[in-house]
């Protein structure tokens, strides 16, 4: 067993993770309670996900795995981007933000409404080395919020896999299928199988 701590505090997303990382015999622990929050104070999803990682292994000692996510809007010059979680304010909740969102690209048709989310994983080491990886889901925004599923943008992201469907419209499992973030923890699972497991182990990153 190999441990890893994760930076992340959501209870979803670290279940995510396991799901995928464990049976490479990778063991996550959970972010300590103590450790203190970390400002994202950088310009990029992969300078807030190094930030995260290695706040959690100065604290534990441990490897530790860290993520970020933005949502790139074409017609906005890739806003809200890294600052998606405060696109409407320092608080703002996910319908605040959407609802930004949706007034912002007021009678902008269609075709300009193209849209991306990254997700950024990185992974850092005591010895002060570290990776990252990414995952891309390729879509557009809906002019209407649609589905009670998921979490944040969902409700107005149109994937291009589901061109009839928002991402709040697809189950869990189908979600993570398509999703920015199931493809960055595949291929981090992947990166990792490499270093850790001996066995041939591949997870389909694009399907
Ligand atoms: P975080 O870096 O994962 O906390 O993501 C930053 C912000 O992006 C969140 O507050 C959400 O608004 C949004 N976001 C991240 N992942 C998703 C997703 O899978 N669906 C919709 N919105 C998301």
């Amino acid at each position: 067993m190999t441990d890893f701590v994760l930076a992340t505090a959501n209870a979803h997303k670290a279940e995510e993770m396991r799901a995928v990382l464990e049976p490479l015999g990778i063991r996550l622990r959970a972010r300590p309670d103590d450790v203190a929050e970390v400002d994202e104070t950088e310009t990029t999803l992969e300078g807030n996900a190094l930030l995260k990682a290695y706040a959690l292994v100065r604290a534990t000692g441990f490897a530790a795995i860290a993520d970020d996510t933005g949502l790139f809007v074409d017609a906005l010059d890739g806003a809200p981007g890294v600052y998606s979680a405060r696109y409407a304010g320092e608080r703002a909740s996910y319908d605040e933000n959407v609802e930004k969102l949706l007034t912002e690209l007021l009678g902008v048709a269609t075709p300009a409404r193209g849209a991306r989310f990254r997700t950024v994983i990185a992974v850092a080491y005591p010895n002060g080395e570290s990776f990252c990886v990414e995952g891309v889901l390729e879509g557009s925004i809906a002019e209407q919020r649609r589905g009670t599923g998921g979490f944040g943008y969902d409700p107005v992201f149109i994937p291009n896999e589901t061109p009839e469907r928002t991402l709040a419209e697809l189950s869990p499992a189908q979600k993570n299928d398509v999703s920015h973030r199931g493809r960055a923890l595949r291929a981090v699972a992947n990166r990792l199988a490499k270093e850790y497991v001996h066995v041939p182990f591949t997870f389909s990153v694009e399907r």
